[in-house]
């Protein structure tokens, strides 16, 4: 749904490239709040400085991914590779993985884990299992970015005609009976 965008408005520099750039920061945000958990120790000025920054630009960059994804972007257009219908190809778990989100199911499963997961925290050497799970965000994150670059070729759209109604369906080459979330 692209609800009335325009690009006169959209030339407004940082907060643009911020919401091109949303995803990897995003991405560098977990990762640095996953980084901050597993060091854990004693609460200082700085830590919780750090992790409130790192959060803070977590929640805004969340937001305009969100914003991104509903208009259309120069940047984005610009960056359409040559070779799209062979990454396509190659990211296929990444584009499945993308439209896995829209299913409740899957969603809330996932979401049951990522809360669990904390409870690890109270254990010894719960932590790295815990960064473990957490890391997984980053790759959900980057299977939305590459599922928005590449939505034309993706398999599971076109077969639908639509990015939200879809059906999650065996793709041509089965890889065996272990199918992978992450
Ligand atoms: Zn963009
Ligand atoms: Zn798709």
């Amino acid at each position: 749904m692209t609800d009335g965008y325009d690009y006169s408005a959209s030339r407004s520099g940082i907060m643009d490239q911020w919401e091109h750039h949303a995803p990897k920061v995003l991405m560098s945000s977990i990762g640095l709040s996953i980084l901050l958990g597993v060091l854990g120790g004693p609460p200082t000025v700085a830590s919780v400085t750090l992790s409130t920054v790192a959060f803070g630009v977590l929640v805004v960059s969340a937001l305009l991914m969100i914003r991104h994804g509903r208009r259309l972007c120069e940047s984005c257009a610009a960056a359409i590779p040559l070779n799209a219908t062979e990454q396509a190809q190659r990211y296929r778990r990444r584009l499945w993985t993308a439209h896995a989100g829209g299913q409740l199911k899957l969603v809330g499963l996932y979401l049951a884990v990522m809360i669990s997961s904390s409870l690890l925290l109270t254990q010894p050497g719960g932590r790295w299992p815990w960064a473990l799970i957490q890391t997984s965000m980053i790759y959900v994150i980057a299977a939305h970015a590459t599922h928005r670059r590449l939505q034309p070729w993706c398999p599971w759209c076109s077969g639908g005609g639509g990015g939200d109604d879809f059906r999650v369906e065996a793709p041509d080459s089965p890889r065996g009976p272990g199918r992978q979330l992450v």
